[in-house]
């Protein structure tokens, strides 16, 4: 039986407007937004030519119901930069992540979630340091972001590549936390990217539709903090004294030299510290660009790539 949100799901998943697919259909309009609202049934002919057109297989069209992320319950960070078609595209793909990680769960024991819950209004450096302490992480730097995230139960997709646009987003669904990143980053952006979602799921579970800069900001401060750890920053750079000395030191937690930058700038700020450097240094970096970090393409469970949600 032909069911018409798998329609809308598959229209929006392949960015197509109803104008566009009804064109690729040669239909007219309206009976592309009947199909969709279910009232009428599609002939065999147009479902064939759906599934060409969408790319998914005709069988598709019949199934029960998707599991939807919706906008209101993922954290997107650039809203201002991302078109709404774009960003359909992406939460649609989060109906196939759902489709797939419920079919992994029905089989296999994956790791339970150990994301603490914390205080209401936890700053996000007290956040980032009871996730670190919850997780025996110590001081250190963390190797692998992704797979420490996978091992502490996140379920974690890559964004399909027509959804590049998107950074990455995170959500709760029925306890599960969920992150979908933008992969084709550099790996010290991934890297932070993950540690901004986790703490989106840290910071802002129970924050409903709270958005804005603020809620990226703290996002962000959580990510520095998890990342590059207060002691271990102080003992390793208590001072910076050049551009090169950023860049060499970089390496240790594995993070861009403008994100280290900002963290040395802000325990400086948090000290009351005199620091110019931090501020006058950003458009240095911006400018050299400093080499980074190779992608670590494979890892222990021997995946050499992430799943992905075409
Ligand atoms: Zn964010």
């Amino acid at each position: 039986m032909f069911n018409p949100s798998r329609l809308t799901l598959a229209r929006r998943r392949r960015k197509f407007s109803k104008k566009a697919l009804a064109e690729a259909l040669d239909l007219d309009q309206k009976t592309v937004s009947r199909y969709e609202s279910g009232d009428c049934l599609p002939p065999p002919e147009s479902i064939r030519k759906l599934a060409e057109v969408t790319e998914f297989p005709e069988s598709f069209f019949s199934g029960a119901d998707l599991d939807e992320p919706t906008a209101e319950a993922a954290s997107f960070r650039s809203m201002s930069s991302m078109s709404a078609r774009e960003r359909d595209a992406a939460l649609a793909s989060g109906a196939f992540a759902f489709m797939l990680s419920d079919w992994v769960h029905e089989r296999f024991s994956l790791p339970v979630s150990e994301i603490i819950d914390v205080k209401e209004g936890s700053s996000p450096e007290a956040a980032a340091r009871l996730v670190r302490e919850h997780w025996l992480l110590g001081e250190h730097p963390i190797p692998n972001v992704l797979q420490m995230l996978e091992a502490k139960g996140v379920r974690v997709f890559s964004l399909a590549k027509n959804s590049l646009s998107v950074d990455a987003f995170a959500l709760w669904r029925n306890e599960i936390p969920y992150v979908f990143l933008n992969m084709h980053k550099t790996p010290e952006r991934s890297r932070f990217d993950a540690s901004h979602e986790l703490g989106h799921l840290v910071l802002h579970r129970h924050g409903g539709t709270r958005g804005g800069r603020a809620v990226e900001d703290e996002a962000n401060q959580f990510a520095s903090a998890f990342l590059m750890p207060e002691a271990d920053v102080r003992a390793h750079l208590s001072n910076v004294y050049s551009l090169d000395q950023l860049i060499e030191k970089k390496a240790r937690w594995r993070v861009s030299a403008a994100a280290l930058n900002y963290r040395v700038h802000r325990l400086r700020t948090l000290e009351a510290e005199s620091d110019t450097f931090g501020q006058d240094t950003n458009g240095a970096i911006k400018s050299c660009r400093p080499s980074g970090i190779a992608h670590i393409r494979a890892c222990p469970s021997g995946r050499q790539h992430r799943l992905s949600i075409e």
